[in-house]
């Protein structure tokens, strides 16, 4: 098997697991295999695309294409699907969370009359009880 020498940039708690591992390029190779079932470099959902603009967020493998910076968390799917957020958004999203600036999927704010409207806190309720209580106690 030939050989082909790439360059990979790591940081530094990357470099020290690294250089831990017996065999770094073997272990890359592996993993790089196994990543490769997990993606299509060919649009995976075409029917999809044609309605919508962009391929089924959920599918397995994923659109690389569509895709390119990994799976959109479900919940980011989830508002697309519910067509509260855009295919630009959702993709944005996908890049943002893949480059680590959000780790955890947030609670997206978005103001629309389909949705529920915010519980209300439950310090007023409370508040209220101990009033009544208190009322009720000189009666
Ligand atoms: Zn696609």
């Amino acid at each position: 098997m030939s050989r082909i020498i790439k360059t990979v940039s790591l940081d530094k708690e990357s470099d020290e697991i690294a250089s831990k591992m017996g065999n770094f390029s073997k272990w890359v190779r592996n993993e790089l295999k196994k990543h490769a079932y997990t993606i299509s470099f060919t649009h995976t959902t075409p029917e999809m695309l044609e309605k919508q603009g962009i391929c089924n967020p959920s599918h397995s493998p994923r659109c690389a294409i569509c895709y390119p910076y990994g799976k959109p968390y479900a919940s980011d799917i989830k508002h697309f699907n519910q067509g509260l957020i855009t295919k630009e958004r959702l993709q944005d999203l996908a890049k943002i969370r893949y480059e680590g600036i959000i780790e955890k999927p947030k609670p997206i704010i978005i103001e629309d009359e389909r949705l529920d409207p915010p519980m209300r806190p439950v310090k007023e309720r409370k508040y209220i009880r101990r009033a009544l209580k208190y009322i009720w106690s000189f009666i």
